[in-house]
């Protein structure tokens, strides 16, 4: 028998890491600007635990774009790294100094945690260079540099402040990121809402006096802080900054979670139209405000999709792959917290301000109806505020109440309540009116995901059944109202029937004569349903 350690040949991993370690090539800059995040967290932890010991200073990142010498540098003033520190962190693939920190001091505001961002560097870069002043200020300022082999320089420089520079000469295949808009567009993706200030400088532009120098993002967003000290302007004035080109959102969700896994954000609900329409503005994850990502399919329940917004979680991993996300638990947990959360606020907005929520049922109708579908969790609560309108009149009932209301009357054969319903109250409006002079009840269903959401519920509510307001069933129900007398007599009525059956009889239509009861039609011709149905085939 032989035991043995793996090896790993350096020589074949780099082009591995380079090529295949991010799907997308973007991500070097969010990587970068996280650790430098990180580093500046960091020297903030440890001065405010006295174990820095210089000033603190003007805590920025800069971004500087040198065209010209094609070199993108990231600077901040952070914690920097000793020469042992850069040989242990940079020069070791994989080891963490963000985990080692975290587990060292509970820092919560720490990005990092495996290791390989620093390496995306290379899938842009042919050479990386850094110089880093370590806050320990008796430690020489190093020098490190490769050139995407696995061989590196390091040695000691000139002193230089606490910080760390590193320069990337961009490739030749990475060309577009010398383009000043490319790096603008890229930073204000990822770093929108990163909590240190970041500014980017093009050298190529000239600077011009005293021109107000402007970070690119928005340190302190909304999500970060208290509801109680936020106003409704302040979530629609975040809401225009994620979207600018969106209508006022209806209204919104703030999340804040701390056990058992943390979690901010706001979650707002656009107006949404009645039809499956495609969400381009969806919502954007973030890890301590970093922007992750917002293809969030796999991570956000599907129904919740058609929400916008921004969900900061730290506990949702920064990571390669996203079919991990979808294993992890932490994702599961957080996406049945949300579930909750957003059915809460439902059902305290139909309680509370029930017309408002009627008013709103045409955007909200859609989304609530798509998550009793697919979630048994959120179809639970939501039984107690899913409306329906009735077809005649702007009046909405809740399943109870719809029971309730139509107790005496609309039971089947089998005992099972029906919910009579109409999928075209203008086509169908004859059907409709002679039910309603039954004394029956019709609610709309008519949008596009009626269908599914009628054929769903058969499964999911006991002793329900629905009926469709023209189909020959509604004739089978007991029927206690049609006791009215006609203004007709008996012998006028059967003339009165004879003359509109000579026309149409060869139609297959039936006429029914009932004078002026119930301000009904005095004489209605129906087609039976198998006729219609036969038509349509
Ligand atoms: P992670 O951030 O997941 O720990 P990285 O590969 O991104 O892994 O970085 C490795 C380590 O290198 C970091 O944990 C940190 O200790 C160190 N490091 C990287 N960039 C900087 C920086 N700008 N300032 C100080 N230390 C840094
Ligand atoms: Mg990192």
């Amino acid at each position: 028998m032989q035991k043995g350690q793996i090896r790993v040949n350096t020589e074949n991993i780099f082009p591995i890491i380079k090529k295949f370690l991010y799907s997308e090539h973007d991500i070097f800059l969010r990587e970068l600007i996280s650790n430098a995040t990180d580093a500046t967290q960091k020297v903030k932890t440890l001065s405010s635990l006295g174990e820095s010991k210089g000033d603190l200073g003007e805590l920025r990142i800069d971004v500087i774009l040198d065209a010209k010498e094609k070199t993108l540098t990231f600077s901040d003033r952070g914690v920097g790294m000793t020469k042992e520190e850069v040989d242990k962190y940079l020069n070791q693939v994989a080891f963490s100094g963000a985990e080692e920190f975290l587990t060292k001091y509970k820092d919560a505001n720490i990005i990092g945690h495996f290791g390989l961002g620093f390496y995306s560097a290379f899938m842009v870069a042919e050479k990386v260079e850094v110089i880093s002043q370590s806050h320990n200020l008796e430690a020489p300022t190093v020098y490190w540099s490769c050139d995407g082999s696995p061989e590196f320089e390091l040695y000691e420089v000139e002193k230089k402040d606490r910080g760390t520079k590193i320069i990337l000469h961009i490739n030749e295949d990475s060309k577009d990121f010398l383009e000043p808009s490319k790096v603008k567009s890229v930073l204000n993706k990822f770093c929108k809402f990163l909590p240190i200030p970041i500014y980017f400088t093009d050298v190529a532009e000239e600077k011009k006096e005293d021109a107000e120098e402007k970070s690119i993002n928005n340190t302190n967003p909304i999500w970060v802080k208290k509801p109680s000290d936020l106003t409704k302007e302040d979530y629609e004035n975040f809401y225009r900054e994620l979207y600018p080109f969106n209508e006022t959102p209806l209204f919104w969700i703030h999340l804040n979670v701390d056990y058992p896994f943390n979690l901010t954000g706001i979650l707002y609900f656009p107006k949404i139209k009645q039809s499956y329409e495609i969400q381009k503005d969806k919502i954007q994850l973030y890890s301590n405000q970093v922007f992750v990502t917002d293809e969030v399919k796999e991570i956000v329940p599907e129904f919740l999709m058609l929400l916008q917004g921004v969900i900061d979680s730290p506990d949702i991993p920064l990571n390669v792959s996203r079919s991990y996300l979808q294993g992890d638990p932490n994702v599961r947990k957080i996406n049945a917290h949300i579930t909750k959360k957003v059915a809460d606020k439902l059902d305290e907005l139909f309680r509370n301000e029930r017309e408002s929520f009627e008013d709103k049922w045409e955007s909200l109708g859609l989304f609530v109806k798509y998550g009793m579908m697919t979630d048994d969790k959120f179809l639970e609560k939501a039984n107690k505020f899913l409306v329906m309108e009735n077809a005649v009149e702007k009046k909405f009932f809740t399943l109870d109440e719809y029971k309730t209301a139509t107790e005496a009357l609309q039971k089947n054969k089998e005992g099972k309540h029906v919910i009579i319903y109409t999928t075209n109250p203008v086509q169908q409006d004859a059907y409709i009116q002679a039910a309603v002079a039954k004394g029956y009840l019709v609610v709309k269903a008519e949008t596009l995901v009626d269908a599914a959401f009628i054929n769903h519920m058969e499964m999911k509510w006991d002793n329900v059944a629905f009926v469709r307001v023209d189909a020959d069933i509604v004739d089978n129900l007991v029927d206690k109202q049609d006791n009215n007398e006609s203004v007709l007599s008996k012998e006028d009525a059967e003339t009165l029937k004879k003359l509109f059956e000579f026309p149409v009889g060869d139609l297959h239509l039936t006429v029914e004569v009932k004078g002026l009861v119930n301000n009904d039609a005095p004489v209605v011709a129906t087609r039976p349903e198998f006729m219609r149905r036969m038509k349509d085939m």
